[in-house]
């Protein structure tokens, strides 16, 4: 259906689109104003693409992928990222220096979780 590739397909920072942080199981969105700034800075430091695998989550589609209960995710404050042409640690230093106050270190399933929670920081890897 073309309004599915359409909707939320909107230009949101200077490298990312509102779809990229949508809801896959509803199309929903919601995202912080703040956590795009951060990736936008984080994606203009390292200057290469940077891939959203989970943004924006309804409680269906959190509890779909196991995710904690009152995961950021749900308030639109959180995404798991991974940059193709970089290493993940690599990545994991820039977001360092960007200062998300939690960084989640996924080395096995090659990601970062990112959020902007306001108590931090938070360090962990899973
Ligand atoms: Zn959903
Ligand atoms: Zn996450």
């Amino acid at each position: 259906m073309v309004f599915q590739n359409t909707v939320n397909h909107i230009k949101v920072a200077k490298y990312f689109h509102l779809d990229e942080f949508q809801c896959p199981c509803c199309l929903q969105v919601i995202l912080h104003p703040l956590l795009l700034q951060k990736l936008n800075s984080l994606r203009n430091k390292i200057g290469s693409p940077i891939v959203i695998t989970s943004g924006y989550r309804c409680i269906t589609y959190n509890e779909e992928v196991r995710g904690v209960k009152g995961s950021y995710h749900l308030f639109g404050m959180a995404a798991d990222i991974y940059a193709p042409q970089i290493s993940l640690k690599e990545l994991l230093q820039s977001a360092e220096e960007i200062g998300f106050s939690g960084i989640g270190y996924y080395p096995e399933n090659n990601f970062l979780h990112l959020d902007i929670r306001p108590a931090g920081p938070a360090r962990w890897q899973g």
